[in-house]
């Protein structure tokens, strides 16, 4: 009995060689992320989001502090 590969219709003879040819040639399709990893990677990003504007923020206040000292030896 023929099997077929679901992703590029590559005909195999049977399940073993699909999986073979699975494994090698479709990888990040037959091993998808489980979901608590991506709920993870989700997390991580949106933290790294929050700290991109936090160092924003930072920035924009070291901005504000740099230009108040350097009024303050102006005077
Ligand atoms: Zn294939």
């Amino acid at each position: 009995m023929s099997v077929w590969c679901p992703i590029c219709g590559k005909e195999f003879k049977d399940g073993r060689g699909l999986a073979g040819h699975l494994r090698i040639h479709h990888l990040q399709v037959v091993t998808p992320k489980p979901q608590r990893m991506q709920a993870k990677i989700d997390t991580l990003k949106k933290e790294n989001r929050e700290l991109k504007e936090r160092i924003a923020e930072l920035e924009e206040e070291n901005r504000l502090l740099s230009r108040k000292l350097e009024r303050s030896y102006e005077i």
